[in-house]
């Protein structure tokens, strides 16, 4: 009799890990059945600004497999629309709730794939379900927003709490769609994933794209009239809205994994080893945004929700349930994103981090051009290096510029993974031409600096 295999969660790391472990066992050795309580199954939430904003037109060009192509093409029995509401470890069995019938299913399993992502943190806010009110976690969130913009009378003030990537993304979308903007950070910059002295450029291209942009000001709650959101208040005062995002962040969704008995770590993500196996589970695997994993460079349990991530821990868990041998390395934080055309990338610790983490280190600042100065559309870039100190290595990096800065952060990151020093980084043999880069690239110009730096 085939082993049977049931995937929580039919996204990145669920698909990535059903889509392995069929490649390596056939439909006579491995049973696969998933369950995902939305309507999609491998989409993109990562390009959903994008379809909110109107530049990707269909949404169905965010889905990468259809659940019928997965159970035609994969025979991968997939089960949209149910949610999975109990595990139970000891009868090996998962409860899972039909959210269209109605009704309960108990399914049997030999090996279990917990996916089940990450929830966006709720404020304990009055009025956070009232109509109007969003988060912006799965396909179906944007289909809410999307439905939400076209329903009469159509909103035209739309305030998004949180200057995360992902509100900063969103309120790119909504200025693009006409709407006035605002966007509420508690910090005194949004885009924390960088240090503040860059994130300010962010801030300056976010007025300049016309948002309103509220930094230091603290939201305590949401006002409603006839069941649809009127204000978002804060301490600064109210701020009329009739679309409100909530980009508060996210934390590993686990809920159902703590109930069963599975370990969460220190930062409320599953604790899982290299193969992606739940640490002292038998059986069980875990991937994606409701995993912990370990940061490289401060050797630090950490939770970073990113799709980058997301697929290839899932892909290793299928090559392991496959039969295969696979790991996951780890992350270092590297991530990019952009607000209108300026582009925004950082890797490895931030300074905050450096500092926590107990490193001495530098840290430069490079103002640089992506082109020969003299070459049409040379537009500046800002490079940001931190060296540990006296050592040199790289610890980390940001760059913000207007237009090919945000993948050259990927030049920093093999630099950094590989423990480079910046003295090493001076003399890295990178491309030349003047339609690609000064002939000193930024790269090389921060490095250099940071070596002076270490020698002050
Ligand atoms: C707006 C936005 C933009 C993003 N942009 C980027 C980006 O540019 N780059 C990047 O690297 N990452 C980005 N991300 C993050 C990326 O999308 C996630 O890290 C990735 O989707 C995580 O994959 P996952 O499979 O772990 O979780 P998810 O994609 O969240 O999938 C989990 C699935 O499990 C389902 N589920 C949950 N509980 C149950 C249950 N009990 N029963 C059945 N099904 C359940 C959910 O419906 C969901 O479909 C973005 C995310 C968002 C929201």
């Amino acid at each position: 009799m085939a082993e049977r295999l049931i995937v929580v969660g039919g996204d990145a790391a669920g698909m990535s890990a059903a889509a392995q472990a069929r490649r390596r066992r056939g439909v006579d050795d491995l049973e696969i059945v998933v369950f995902e309580r939305g309507h999609f199954t491998s989409y993109s939430a990562c390009g959903i600004p994008y379809w909110i904003s109107g530049l990707v037109t269909d949404r169905e060009q965010l889905v990468a497999r259809s659940p019928k192509v997965h159970r035609e093409d994969y025979a991968i029995d997939v089960r949209i629309r149910h949610e999975v509401v109990e595990i139970d470890l000891v009868r090996r069995e998962v409860v899972a709730r039909d959210l269209d019938g109605g009704g309960e299913v108990r399914e049997p399993f030999d090996t279990l794939m917990y996916a089940a992502g990450a929830v966006p943190k709720k404020p304990a806010w009055a009025h956070t379900d009232a109509a109007g009110v969003f988060g912006v976690q799965t396909l179906d969130d944007g289909s809410a927003l999307r439905g939400w913009l076209e329903t009469e009378p159509r909103p035209r003030r739309a305030v998004v709490v949180g200057g995360g990537y992902i509100g900063v993304e969103m309120a790119e979308a909504l200025v693009r769609r006409g709407l006035s903007v605002t966007l509420v950070e508690r910090d005194e910059q949004p885009m924390s994933t960088v240090d503040p002295d860059m994130a300010r450029l962010v801030t300056e291209a976010m007025r300049g794209l016309g948002v309103d942009i509220r930094t230091g000001v603290r939201v305590t709650g949401l006002a409603e009239r006839d069941g649809r959101v009127s204000e978002v208040v804060t301490d600064d005062g109210p701020i009329p809205a009739d679309l409100v995002v909530l980009g508060l962040g996210v934390r590993p969704n686990t809920e159902l994994a703590a109930a069963a008995g599975l370990p969460l770590g220190p930062t409320g993500g599953i604790r899982v080893d290299r193969q992606m196996r739940v640490s002292g589970v038998p059986g069980v695997w875990a991937a994606g945004d409701c995993v912990e994993t370990l940061h490289k460079v401060s050797g630090m349990p950490v939770h970073v929700p990113l799709g980058t991530h997301a697929n290839k821990q899932g892909r290793v868990a299928g090559i392991n349930i496959g039969g295969g041998y696979a790991t996951f390395a780890g992350v270092i934080g590297t991530a990019v994103t952009k607000v209108c055309e300026l582009e925004v990338g950082r890797t490895g610790l931030r300074e905050r981090e450096a500092r926590a983490s107990g490193f001495e280190f530098v840290s430069v600042i490079a103002e640089s051009t992506n082109r020969a100065g003299y070459y049409p559309g040379a537009r500046q870039m800002t490079v940001k290096l931190i060296a540990e100190r006296p050592s040199g290595r790289l610890l980390g990096a940001q760059i913000i510029g207007w237009s090919e800065a945000a993948k050259r952060i990927d030049t920093l990151a093999v630099a950094l993974w590989n423990k480079m020093t910046v003295d090493d980084m001076t003399a890295l043999d990178l491309g030349y031409a003047p339609p690609y880069a000064p002939v000193w690239d930024p790269v090389l110009v921060a490095a250099r600096k940071a070596v002076d730096a270490l020698a002050g």
